[in-house]
């Protein structure tokens, strides 16, 4: 089993915290698209497995694609793999791109999956991010989806943000009071090359605290939990049956290809990314660089993508691939965190619990071999 990922690294504004690979400028998306679908063609066989689970458009903004663009990957990939299992094509979409015409134009297309970035129903706190929608905007988006009968919608929200006082409150009754499907909830990281780092650095942007983080963090996880959704990983939540296929499929090591500039792939044994800038790809000059897992490389990515998971590190697992010594190391590191109410000791497996999913990159640190 395999997924598919297409990379459109391309957004008409750029977000104040953003620092993913992205261009500001789309003339170049046209011939972007053209070299993709090159790509497409030349690296299909690195997959082992040419069958398809998921199908997933992500960005930068992939809502900036046409639908006949959209359905043209769709199309490409039903003649390269086995797409007769694909169950999940989701696209990331940007709210004020969701227009009625759009919208009617995606229905024609085989995306049965939206991936909304609303980020805050706080119009303030949407304007300091630099978003181009406004709180109302992103409700008649969903509703929109909604009419034309998308059964299948995420949204991403953003919290830890400060100096806005208690934004998130309204943010998460708004949030669920759309009774989307899937939630992605993220704290608002600070990093050095975004707008959002020099106003830390020059002291226009004070960082919520740790303790705040914590509380918010808890925040957001009773008010989904109570909500119906099930928080089945550090970041997402959903309702029974719509975990997202296509992320999970990432957690759990499952092979994948990844299409366009920046993007990354990973085929068992090997991870590689594609260094091309926009400018440089769209010249059709695609250039990779890649790194071989070892087996310690591949036992810290289970322990780091299990443990935030639900359902935590899977130790008879661990004892047939990797040895019974790495399973008592694990067992015997996991003592403090479970002695402090963090991880849950189970039959068989290893799990932080839920609610402290914040301190899961502690304690991954803590189990690395
Ligand atoms: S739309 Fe998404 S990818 Fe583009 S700048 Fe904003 S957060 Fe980054």
């Amino acid at each position: 089993m395999s997924t598919l990922y297409l990379h459109i690294p391309f957004c008409r504004r750029i977000c104040t915290y953003c620092d993913f690979y992205k261009v500001g400028a789309t003339a170049l998306l046209p011939r972007v698209v053209e070299v993709m679908h090159r790509e497409m063609q030349e690296r299909a066989a690195v997959l082992h497995s040419p069958r398809l689970t998921s199908i997933y458009f992500g960005g930068g903004t992939p809502s900036l694609l046409s639908a006949r663009d959209i359905q043209g990957f769709i199309d490409h990939a039903h003649a390269l793999f086995d797409c007769s299992e694909v169950s999940e094509i989701t696209l990331e979409a940007n709210p004020d791109d969701l227009t009625p015409e759009y919208v009617a134009a995606l229905r024609t297309t085989s995306v049965n999956r939206l991936s909304l970035g609303i980020q805050s129903f706080d119009d303030r706190v949407l304007t300091f991010m630099n978003r181009r929608h406004t709180a109302v905007e992103a409700e008649a988006a969903v509703e929109r989806l909604r009419a034309a009968g998308y059964d299948n919608i995420s949204i991403d929200v953003i919290f830890g943000v400060a100096g806005f006082g208690n934004t998130l409150e309204e943010t998460l009754r708004r949030a669920v009071a759309l009774d989307v499907e899937h939630i992605s909830a993220y704290h608002l990281t600070v990093e050095e090359q975004t707008k959002l780092g020099l106003m830390v650095r020059k002291g226009e942007y004070v960082p919520v605290t740790e303790e705040q983080s914590e509380d918010e963090y808890l925040a957001v996880h009773k008010a989904l939990e109570a909500a119906g959704y099930e928080h089945y990983e550090v970041s997402n939540f959903a309702k029974q049956g719509r975990r997202a296929q296509h992320n999970s499929a990432y957690w759990t090591g499952v092979e994948y290809l990844g299409i366009g500039p920046g993007a990354h792939s990973f085929t068992g044994e090997k991870r590689c990314w594609c260094t091309s800038s926009v400018k440089q790809y769209a010249e059709g000059d695609i250039q990779f660089e890649s790194e071989t897992l070892t087996m310690r490389d591949h036992l810290n990515e289970y322990v780091m993508t299990s443990l935030r998971r639900k359902e935590g590190v899977d130790l008879d697992y661990v004892e047939r691939r990797f040895g019974a010594s790495e399973r008592m190391r694990i067992e015997s590191a996991a003592k403090e965190w479970i002695a402090a109410g963090v991880v849950e000791a189970r039959a068989s497996s290893l799990a932080v619990r839920p609610e402290r999913f914040l301190l899961s990159d502690a304690v991954i640190e803590s189990l690395f071999a």
